[in-house]
C-alpha cells in the first residue's frame, strides 16, 4: 500500500501494483494528491466546495472511463464524474474517492446534413454553440456558456430555445454511455429504451456519458436579448403583466423571471446595487420581430 498525501495528511492509501496496472491501460492521466495540477484538477465552480480526492483521473475516450469505473468499483472508492464541474453542490468531486474528470473529451462535430451535433462530454455551452452557429442552427443548452453540457443535458436543460424547441433532453437523440458495469452502451429510443429514458433527468446516476447527439434547429438569425430590472416592491405588478404578456406571445420569446439582490457587479445597473430586485431576462430568436413594448418601457432598468 502507498499512502497518497497532502499537506493537509492522507488523502488515500491505494495498492501500487494496482494503481501501476490501471496507470498502464489508460490513456489519459493520473493526478494525485501530491501531483502539481492537482489543486487545479479538484476546483469546482463553487469556491466553497473543498474536497480532496484519492485520485483524479483525466480521462482521454471511452475505453479509459470504462477501466476508471471498473478501478473506482474494485477499490471501494467512492465515485464523481466531473465534466463541467458547475454544479453549485460540487457533486463534480468526492472526498477520499475516485474523480473521472472528462474535461479533455471536448470535440464537438456537426453533421449539417443531417442536422445532428455530436458532442462530447469535457464541453459547455458557448462551445456548442460556436461550432453549430457556423452552420447557423442551435440545440437548447443551458443559459450560461460556462455550464457543463452534461450534467445540465441530464438535469433537464433549460435553456434560451426552450418556448420553441423545448428542454436540452427534448433533443436528445442519443448518447454513449458506460454503465456501472464497465460496459459501453449506446441508448437511444430504439436501444437501451428504458436506459434512454432514465438518463432524461436522471443526471449521473445511471453511467458516464461519454458522447451525446442532439438535434439541432434553425434560429435566427436575428437574436435578440435583454435584461430589465425593476424595483422589488413593483413585484405583484411585474408578475401579473409578465403572466398577460406571455400568455399570447410568440413561441420565440424566452423569459425568465428572476428576483434577488442586485449585486454591485457589472451587467447589473449601478442604480440597483445593493437593494433588492424583480426581473426578466429575454432573448428571443427571429427573423424580423421585435420585443413587445410593454416588455421594454415602464420603469425598466435594461442592463443588456
Ligand atoms: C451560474 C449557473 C448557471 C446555470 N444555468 C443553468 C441553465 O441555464 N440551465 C440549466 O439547465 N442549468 C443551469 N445550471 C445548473 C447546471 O445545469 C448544473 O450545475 C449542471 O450540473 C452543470 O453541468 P456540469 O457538466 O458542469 O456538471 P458537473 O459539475 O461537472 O457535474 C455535476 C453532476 O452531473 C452529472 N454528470 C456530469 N457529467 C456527466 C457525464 N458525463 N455523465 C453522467 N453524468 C454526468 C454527475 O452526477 C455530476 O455529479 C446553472 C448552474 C450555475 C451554477
Amino acid at each position: 500500500m502507498t499512502a497518497h498525501t497532502h499537506p493537509l495528511g492522507v488523502v488515500a492509501q491505494l495498492d501500487e501494483n494496482d494503481l501501476r496496472e490501471f496507470d498502464e491501460d489508460l490513456r489519459g492521466d493520473l493526478i494525485f494528491p501530491d501531483s502539481e495540477e492537482y489543486e487545479d484538477a479538484r476546483n469546482v465552480w463553487n469556491g466553497l466546495i473543498n474536497e480532496y480526492p484519492a485520485v483524479i483521473v483525466r480521462v482521454n475516450g471511452a475505453s479509459d472511463v470504462a477501466r476508471s469505473v471498473t478501478f473506482a468499483r474494485d477499490n471501494n472508492l467512492e465515485l464523481a464524474i466531473r465534466s463541467g464541474a458547475h454544479h453549485q453542490a460540487g457533486s463534480a468531486i468526492v472526498e477520499g474517492g475516485l474523480v473521472i474528470d472528462l474535461e479533455e473529451m471536448n470535440t464537438v462535430r456537426v453533421d449539417a446534413e443531417k442536422q445532428v451535433a455530436h458532442v462530447q462530454p469535457g464541453t459547455r455551452t458557448e462551445d456548442v454553440l460556436a461550432e453549430t452557429q457556423q452552420y447557423g442552427p442551435a440545440t437548447p443548452t443551458g443559459s450560461a456558456g460556462e455550464v457543463g453540457i452534461p450534467g445540465s443535458t441530464l438535469g433537464g436543460g433549460i435553456g434560451w430555445i426552450r418556448r420553441k424547441h423545448g428542454l436540452g433532453i427534448d433533443a436528445l437523440r442519443s448518447v454513449e454511455i458506460v454503465t456501472p458495469d464497465g460496459e459501453l452502451r449506446e441508448a437511444s429510443p430504439d436501444h437501451n429504451e428504458d436506459l434512454f429514458w432514465a438518463i432524461r433527468g436522471g443526471g449521473g446516476n445511471f453511467g458516464v456519458v461519454t458522447n451525446f447527439e442532439f438535434e439541432l434547429y434553425e434560429v435566427g438569425p436575428i437574436v435578440q436579448a435583454l435584461g430589465i430590472f425593476y424595483p422589488y416592491d413593483a413585484a405583484e405588478d411585474v408578475l401579473e403583466t409578465h403572466r398577460q404578456v406571455m400568455s399570447d406571445a410568440s413561441e420565440e420569446l424566452t423569459t425568465i423571471l428572476l428576483s434577488g439582490h442586485i449585486p454591485g457587479l457589472p451587467p447589473m445597473p449601478d442604480e440597483l446595487a445593493g437593494t433588492d430586485a424583480v426581473g426578466s431576462t429575454i432573448p428571443r430568436t427571429s427573423s424580423t420581430a421585435t420585443l413587445p413594448s410593454v416588455l421594454t418601457t415602464r420603469n425598466t432598468v435594461p442592463i443588456a
